[in-house]
């Protein structure tokens, strides 16, 4: 059983996050996944799980759903029926350049992860559950960082999950995000138009 906290601030938006979904990712979202608390939140609840090391199978892979660790998320995702998900990944620096690929989309399915700063990458979740198990109005994010972080591309980490985790839906999230990050809020919008047809979501 991995790291579990459920923070419960009454009537509210339903968030979860849920880190260290594949391989040892775990031991690097912990560091920011265990640093929010009650102070966090304002209304409604946010539960955290932080998974246990796992065998590595891409989230973007429908098999990785028929895993232990897999369908542990899905029950999550099934019993709190969040309606703000976030996925806290880590990534090796090599890998920066496919997940930022302008092409990604047709090469994986997946639109490219968008640099917030400090290598810190933001995007959109497997289709497979965006589809299945989310509300087209659901907000739905990946959040990626080097495996070893900086101590700079941790705080951008913590600060982005903070917000979410302070926020009752996705227009306050945007509304604080294009703060610090107006063309990134701008493309997630265009590649989420391309995925749904029309906006919503990350
Ligand atoms: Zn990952």
């Amino acid at each position: 059983m991995g790291y579990f906290n459920i923070i419960n601030k009454g009537a509210g938006p339903v968030r979860l996050f849920v880190g260290g979904v594949h391989g040892n990712e775990g031991l690097t979202t912990i560091k920011a996944l265990s640093i929010i608390g009650e102070e966090d939140i304002k209304d409604g609840k946010l539960i955290i799980y932080n998974c246990d090391e796992s065998k590595y199978i891409s989230t973007l892979d429908e098999r990785y759903y028929n895993l232990p660790v897999g369908k542990e998320i899905l029950s999550l995702i099934t019993n709190y029926q969040p309606e703000i998900y976030v996925e806290p990944h880590c990534y090796r620096p090599d890998s920066f350049s496919k997940l930022t690929d302008k092409d990604r989309k047709k090469k994986v399915g997946v639109p490219p992860l968008i640099e917030l700063e400090e290598g810190v990458l933001i995007g959109s979740v497997s289709p497979f559950i965006r589809i299945n198990y989310f509300r087209r109005q659901d907000v739905c994010v990946t959040l990626e960082i080097p495996c070893s972080p900086s101590p700079k591309a941790l705080d951008v980490y913590i600060n982005v999950l903070k917000v979410i985790a302070g926020s009752k839906d996705r227009s306050e999230i945007e509304d604080k995000l294009k703060v610090k990050y107006p063309s990134q809020v701008k493309t997630a919008r265009t590649y989420a138009l391309e995925f749904f047809g029309n906006y919503p979501p990350f």
